[in-house]
């Protein structure tokens, strides 16, 4: 679905991405670890054109190769954008509008799809978080759990094809982390194809079907999670592993 290669970046001085090299099959589950500023997000952040790449090349299939040393056009860009959808670390919605309002705003408003449609997907999409009661309330009337499943029903409404998470349960009490990652477990056993940057290594290692573990902008080490966890084959793995296991 995806294939992204020799992705670089720098803040100025500061070199994030020193060539990463990755791809995503359709229906499979690839969970970023690694310890922090290892530059996680901004590779997540770079598969949806919320930063670019200084260098590097990303694909996805049936759409056209984007170029990083090249100026990408606009509509290249955009083509990018549509086809994948962030669930950030903290949610990010409209504080003005009602949970319904906020799931339909990006089908209505961006991919204009009828007001009805959009409702009514919307309304099944909430049900199915358990969230059927809640669409006329505002976000600062939910629990924060509750508010980050509302996250990922808008990002399920934009119909990606990929779904990327960004620490989604970093922000939350501890006592809230289950129900948000069980969401997500669920969606990954329906054969959402996702990218997930997570520090939940026991969910790491249960939903994931490739673990890319991140040091210092390259990835490490990669390869199935029982392998990763249990026998990791680099030193700096087995650190990382060992302080936060
Ligand atoms: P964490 O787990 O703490 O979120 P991470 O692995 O996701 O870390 P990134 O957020 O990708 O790491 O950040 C990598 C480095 O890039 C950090 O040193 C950070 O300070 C720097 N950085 C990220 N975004 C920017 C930006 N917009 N401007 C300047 N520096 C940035």
């Amino acid at each position: 679905l995806l294939s992204a290669r020799g992705l670089r970046k720098s803040f100025g001085a500061n070199e994030v991405l020193r060539g990463i090299d990755f791809s995503v099959r359709r229906g499979e589950v690839v969970t970023l670890i690694g310890p922090s500023g290892s530059g996680k997000t901004t590779v997540l952040r770079s598969l949806n054109g919320l930063e670019t790449p200084d260098a590097g090349t990303l694909e996805f299939d049936g759409g056209p190769a984007i170029d990083f040393a090249r100026p990408a056009s606009k509509g290249d860009r955009l083509a990018m954008r549509d086809r994948s959808a962030m669930v950030f670390q903290h949610h990010n919605l409209f504080p003005h509008m009602t949970v319904l309002e906020n799931v339909v705003e990006g089908p209505i408003r961006v991919q204009r799809v009828p007001r009805a449609q959009a409702l009514a997907e919307a309304s099944a999409l909430l049900e199915r978080v358990g969230l059927a009661e809640k669409h006329d309330q505002y976000p600062h009337q939910l629990s924060g759990g509750q508010q980050q499943r509302v996250g990922i029903v808008r990002a399920l409404a934009l119909k990606p094809d990929l779904l990327l998470f960004d620490e989604p349960t970093s922000a939350l009490d501890p006592e809230l982390v289950g129900e948000v990652l069980k969401v997500i477990t669920e969606l990954a056993d329906e054969g959402w194809t996702m990218v997930v940057v997570t520090h939940e290594l026991q969910f790491a290692k249960q939903a994931a079907d490739e673990v890319l573990f991140m040091d210092g902008g390259v990835i490490v080490e990669r390869g199935a999670p029982e392998d990763i966890f249990t026998k990791p084959r680099e030193e700096r793995t087995r650190r990382f592993l060992d302080r936060i296991l």
